[in-house]
């Protein structure tokens, strides 16, 4: 596995072996790698013979108080993980390189992020859009990896190549779950035992959601009312907000469907956690890890 600084360098090397006729495929990520990342990395290896993996902690997406400084960053043991996947080069650029100087032009999706995190995390998609699109154009990939988890930014992403004509195939993997249902994160590093118990209900309150709908409950205001319920009785968590919305345009649903994206966020201490399910799948739906 090459570990690549120079996005001249990796263009080269990417522009070789498509001009062999193989396909590369391309999954970005902050680091501090988890089973939830190699996952992506096994979906791109299915679709590509040639993977390649990002590591890039993108200041362009953190707010001010937001936890960019304390993001846990650890090159070696992430090189490790993805050599061992059989992962063929990794990008690891310096903020320097990727921002010479402040962009002044971004990337905006106003519509998609009136609900869910849009609100609370101004600016944040603009710097994630931002950063792929330049990823996208730095590697060239037939195909980049994404996942369900952050299921709003994946719609973003998908969004943007298709409006704007990026060559390349997006495609989003199921949420990759430990085996009592919390959604891996890098940001679980965070949690002491206590927090983790509390982070839990997250995953919980979901299910109790896709349960409420399961068992009849179509108005989407009493789906996340039963999410709600259950979120109270953790006193460690702290909700900001729980959503039911489209697929497809993020926009807030009225009643359940099976494909309506049911998603919550909220804080365990200054830990900020998300998830979410497809509404009729429930936790069911996603992958866990043995
Ligand atoms: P991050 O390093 O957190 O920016 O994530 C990089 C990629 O991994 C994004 O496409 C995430 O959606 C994806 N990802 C993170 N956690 C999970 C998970 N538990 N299951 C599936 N994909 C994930």
């Amino acid at each position: 596995m090459i570990v690549v600084r120079d996005p001249a360098a990796l263009r080269r090397w990417v522009r070789e072996q498509r001009a062999r006729g193989e396909r590369v495929g391309f999954v970005p990520t902050m680091g501090a790698l988890h089973e939830g990342h190699l996952r992506l990395v096994d979906r791109a290896a299915a679709a590509a013979e040639h993977v390649i993996c990002s590591v890039f902690v993108n200041p362009l997406q953190f707010g001010p108080g937001e936890d960019f400084e304390a993001y846990p960053r650890d090159e070696q043991r992430d090189c490790d993980l993805l050599a061992a996947r059989g992962v063929a080069a990794v990008f690891v650029p310096s903020a320097a390189v990727m921002y010479p100087d402040a962009p002044r032009v971004r990337l905006v999706a106003p519509d998609l992020i009136r609900t869910l995190c849009g609100p609370h995390r101004p600016g944040h998609f603009e710097g994630v859009l931002t950063v792929v699109a330049k990823l996208l154009h730095i590697v060239e990939p037939d195909v980049a990896v994404f996942g369900r988890k952050d299921a709003q930014q994946a719609l973003l992403i998908r969004r943007m190549t298709r409006d704007l004509d990026f060559p390349v195939t997006i495609d989003v993997a199921p949420t990759v779950r430990e085996p009592d249902g919390l959604a891996l994160s890098s940001r679980n590093a965070y949690l002491d035992p206590a927090g983790r118990r509390s982070a839990l209900v997250l995953s919980r309150a979901l299910e109790a959601g896709h349960r409420a709908w399961a068992g009849g409950v179509a108005d989407a205001g009493a789906i996340v009312e039963a999410v709600r319920q259950e979120l109270a009785r953790e006193p460690g968590f702290a909700p900001q907000y729980v959503e039911l919305v489209d697929q497809e345009t993020l926009a807030p649903r009225a009643h359940g469907a099976d494909d309506a994206l049911l998603a919550a966020a909220g804080h365990v201490g200054v830990t900020r956690l998300i998830d979410n399910i497809l509404l009729g799948a429930g936790l069911a739906g996603d992958v866990r890890v043995a």
